[in-house]
């Protein structure tokens, strides 16, 4: 399940969550503090995500072959 950074709409807090997609669709998440489910994504954390699954791909194009370890 992926997590999600949202921001609460009513009362303005951050929180992150992990929930399914159809969670977030049909709105059954909801705020901590205060129950309110107008919630929006806060992006950023998506992005931290997703620069560290690229560095951690294999350089090498060949890497199946040298295991990585050839430096290119
Ligand atoms: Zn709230």
């Amino acid at each position: 399940m992926p997590f999600y950074d949202l921001r609460c709409s009513n009362c303005g807090e951050e929180f992150n969550v992990r929930a399914s997609m159809s969670d977030r669709e049909e709105k059954r998440i909801r705020c901590p503090k205060c129950g309110d489910n107008r919630l929006e994504a806060i992006f950023s954390n998506v992005n931290i995500i997703r620069s560290r699954e690229k560095s951690d791909m294999p350089s090498c194009p060949n890497a199946h072959i040298c295991g990585k370890y050839c430096n290119h």
